[in-house]
């Protein structure tokens, strides 16, 4: 008998060995390989070629065209009679998390039955887990600390009204008008620090958003506005490109203000010597889009996948919270955020978010 008669003859031995139980193979969501000591294979059900994304009509020969992560010597000694299991991710048909368990075939000295088990679903529910449970605590621990700076503040902001007040009593001088002036930045700075503290704890507060019918452009203009003068100084100029008339989402006015500070911040700090941000809109049957592009310094391939993550930061001063707080606010809203960047190029941020008709029908499904 020649080599390939001889595997054929072993394949037609497993599959009449088989044929009783077969029909079990096939309804479960486990995927079952039989092999030789080779790697070649005898039987596959329907499930593993599933997991695996071959098609199901396919024959597939060899074990190291689909499951190239196991090796011929932990197959060999899965033969003689070791069992193993392992773990790994899978890039195709799609991502996937898959776990391998190899055992012998009682009797069949050259023969290892493989199990797949599809993970991915629980590992990504896990992951989800463990990740609001993390951002969870951070927003408490960050509310916790912006609550209590608003104590000095307000006691600041009193004695601050309280010198203007004394300065006002007093004899004019170039040199008191100088103190008055300082007095009064002093202030307004305080009155904006006060803003910054009151809208971050409004943004923290896990309360269901507040929804209107609203253009989702009016909050960025506002942001910007609030924003011009810092813009100009730091010589940002923005271009802004949008739709005459763009189709409204159910948005909370307050909450989308604090995703554009942050998302425009982290734009203007990208940028050392000036720059542009260009804000663009488009939109199609289901979703409103804008986009944030920045000329700043990009950010590097390896850590864009960990701009969401809760204190991660590149900057000396930075607390690493405004990207995952911005992300949490597109998501309350049914939306969704991707960034494009490329180091020393610029950044773009891309919003999505449900146009108002769609976004009832999902409300109402809830
Ligand atoms: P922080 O601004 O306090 O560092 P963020 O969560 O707002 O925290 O941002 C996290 C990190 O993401 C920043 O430190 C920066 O490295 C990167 N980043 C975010 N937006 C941009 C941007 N537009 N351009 C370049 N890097 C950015
Ligand atoms: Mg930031």
């Amino acid at each position: 008998m020649n080599f390939k008669e001889d595997k054929i003859a072993r394949i037609i031995r497993a599959n009449k060995r088989l044929s009783r139980i077969e029909s079990i193979f096939r309804s479960i969501k486990e995927g079952i390989i039989l092999t030789d000591a080779n790697g070649d294979i005898l039987y596959a059900n329907a499930a593993a070629k599933n997991i695996l994304g071959i098609s199901e009509d396919a024959q597939i020969f060899t074990l190291s065209k689909i499951l190239p992560q196991i090796d011929a010597i932990e197959l060999r000694s899965v033969c003689g009679g070791t069992a193993s299991q392992r773990e790994f991710e899978i890039a195709y048909p799609e991502r996937r998390f898959i776990k391998v368990c190899m055992t012998p075939v009682d009797g069949e000295k050259e023969e290892a039955a493989i199990i797949i088990s599809d993970l991915t679903n629980e590992r990504i529910s896990t992951r989800d887990k463990i990740e609001s449970e993390k951002i969870a605590s951070v927003l408490k621990l960050a509310s916790g600390v912006a609550h209590e700076l608003g104590n000095p503040i307000n006691s600041i902001s009193i004695h601050l009204q309280l010198a203007l007040k004394t300065i006002a009593k007093m004899e004019e001088s170039a040199s008191l008008s100088r103190l008055k002036e300082s007095v009064e930045i002093c202030s307004q700075e305080v009155a904006r620090l006060d803003g910054i503290i009151r809208h971050f704890l409004k943004a923290l507060r896990p309360a269901r958003p507040d929804f209107a019918e609203i253009n989702p452009l009016a909050p960025l203009a506002e942001t910007l506005k609030f924003l011009q003068n810092e813009l100009q100084d730091l010589n940002i100029k923005l271009e802004i490109n949008t739709e005459n008339s763009l189709p409204s989402i159910l948005g909370d006015t307050n909450l989308l203000k604090q995703l554009y500070f942050n998302l425009i911040k982290n734009a203007m700090e990208a940028m050392d010597l000036g720059g542009v941000i260009k804000i663009a809109t488009s939109f199609d049957d289901n979703f409103v889009k804008i986009a944030i592009t920045d000329s700043g310094c990009g950010i590097d391939q390896d850590e864009i996948t960990r701009i969401f993550e809760p204190y991660f930061t590149t900057k000396t001063d930075g607390h690493g919270l405004g990207m995952m707080i911005a992300a949490e606010i597109v998501k309350s809203h049914g939306g969704s955020i991707g960034i494009d960047s490329r180091k020393n190029e610029g950044t773009t941020i891309r919003l999505s978010f449900p146009r108002k008709d769609k976004r009832i029908r999902e409300i109402m499904a809830e």
